[in-house]
Order: C-alpha cells, then structure tokens, then sequence
C-alpha cells in the first residue's frame, strides 16, 4: 500500500476525481486532476476506507444498506397500500363489524412497526461502521436517529389509539390535532434523518467508482427538499383552515403533486442505496480473499520455523 503512493503508477480503470468527478483514467497517479486541479494522491486515498475494511465490516455495511433500503421500498409501498385501504374501509365502515376492522388494521400496524424496526437498526449499523473511520459525524446522527425512533413510536401510539376510539365511535377532538402535530414532527425528523445519512451512502457510491450512483443520491436528495416544503405548507393551511371551509383547488393539486414526488425520491433513494450494497461487493470479495491469504500464510510461516 506504501508502494502505491510512493510509485507513481498509471490509473487504469475508470477513476472519478474526489472533487470534480472528472475521470483520472489514463493518467499517472502523481499527476493533478486536469480539470479541477486536485492532486489524483487525493482521489486515490479517498478510496481507501473500503480497500482496507475487513470481511466482517464490509458484511456489516452491506446489511446496513439493506436493512435502510428496504424500510424505504417497502415502507412507501406499505403506505400507498394503506391509503387505498382505509378508502376501502371507510367506504364499508358500516358494513364491517370491530373486530373485523381491527383484524386488517392491527397486522397492517405490526408490519408498518417491523419496517421501522429494520430501518433503526440498519442506521445504527450504519453509523457503527463508519464512525471508525470519521466518515460519519456519527453522535447527530445517532441522536436524531433515536429521535425519529421517538417520534414514531408515538406517532404509532396516537394512531392505535385514534382506531380504538373510530370504532368505538368516540369523536378524536383534541387528539386528533395532538396527532397531527406528531406526524408533522415524525416527518421532519426521518426526512432529516434520511437526508442526513446519505451523505456518508453517496460517499460510499464515490469510493465504489460509481459517480453517476453520487450524482443520483445528490440530485434526489436536492429534489426531496421544496417537495416536503410544499408538503408541510400544505398540511399546516389545511390545519388553519378547518374541514368545513372551501379550499383552494389548485394548491390541493400542487400538494399532491409534491407528496407523489416525495414518494418517488424516498423510493429511488432507497434503490439507491441497494445499488451502493451491490457496488461493494467486489470490495468484500477482495476483503474475503486477503483474509483467505492470511489465513494460509501465518501457518506456513510457523512450519518453516518449525523446520
Ligand atoms: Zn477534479
């Protein structure tokens, strides 16, 4: 490893530049990079953290990506599911006995709950893998990481609570605005959490060689941003306004517009992170055979001792 930046060696494989993304290919490794001026040295040992992880950690990464992902996937799926479930049961809330309701919506809660369960643990993976390594500022994160866990432990408690007392008949009241409070407040800290912890996932897509995977994670994240603006903005005018008054029409559609694009981020950023897991595989495939080399070299040394 000393050799390699000792040596001046010529980069063969696509190489994008830490700073511009420009590609190093072609060019020798004590050169600078043409376009933006930084030293390629740089670009090369920002590669480093992957090439020196063990088999295990790269294991743990790679878990925590999935266990990120999934929640993301699924979890937008989950909800646009749910939507079109309680339509459904609205429209044959008379028809349907309690316990009828209550057996859709209770395992509908469990599995909604196993989603967010995954998803905690895979941001603490997360964080546990990259703190080593100063890549992540890893205490913010672990404390809105347990924040948002708060926050949607609670929002899941008013929910359980507002069902029982729908069925039951019981008008929500002030409940209902407490509730509201709360999944505004549970929004902003898991958007937060989420726009967070990808900058340490698009920098794992740079260190993979994958600057479109960095570029894709940038621009979605960019693009999250006016769309739950306009989210919360809308869901605030809908609060001041009450449910009997007019509302305007056009701001209605421009909500649901931003709300489907938020959908559409959470989702393509968690394919994202899917497509990070797959690039590192190589990494713990090399990390595999370094162990395996090890592995045969330190009994060898003791036999030649031996003799
Ligand atoms: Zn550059």
């Amino acid at each position: 490893m000393d050799s390699a930046t000792s040596e001046p060696r010529r980069i063969d494989g696509p190489l994008p530049c830490v700073k511009c993304l420009y590609d190093l290919a072609g060019l020798m490794s004590d050169q600078k990079c043409p376009e933006c001026g930084t030293e390629i040295a740089r670009t090369l040992e920002s590669l480093e953290p992957l090439a020196v992880m063990s088999g295990t950690e790269l294991k743990l990464l790679r878990r925590s990506l999935l266990l990120i992902a999934l929640p993301m996937i699924a979890g937008t799926v989950w909800i646009a599911a749910g939507q079109t479930l309680l339509v459904v049961l609205w429209l044959n809330w008379g028809y349907m006995s309690t316990a009828q309701v209550l057996s859709i919506l209770l395992p509908a809660t469990i599995v909604g709950s196993a989603f967010t369960i995954a998803s905690f643990i895979g941001w603490r993976m997360l964080a546990k893998c990259l703190r080593p390594r100063g890549v992540l500022s890893s205490t913010a994160q672990r404390r809105l990481s347990a924040l948002a866990s708060t926050f949607v432990a609670l929002y899941m408690m008013f929910g359980a609570v507002h069902c029982f007392r729908t069925v039951q008949g019981v008008p929500s009241g002030s409940l209902a605005i407490g509730q509201g409070a709360v999944v505004v407040l549970t929004l902003l800290v898991w958007l937060l959490r989420t726009y967070t912890g990808f900058s340490p996932i698009r920098d794992l897509g740079h260190q993979c060689h994958s600057p479109r995977l960095r570029k894709t994670i940038s621009v979605l994240r960019v693009t999250a941003v006016p769309c739950v603006a306009v989210v919360l903005a809308y869901f605030l005018y809908d609060e001041a306004i009450g449910p009997n008054a007019t509302r305007l029409r056009s701001l209605e559609v421009v909500s649901m517009v931003a709300f489907l694009c938020l959908f559409g981020c959470v989702l393509a950023l968690g394919t994202t992170a899917l497509l990070v897991r797959r690039r590192l595989s190589p990494f713990a495939a090399a990390a595999a055979q370094r162990e395996f080399a090890k592995s045969l070299s330190a009994p060898a040394t003791q036999d030649t001792l031996a003799i």
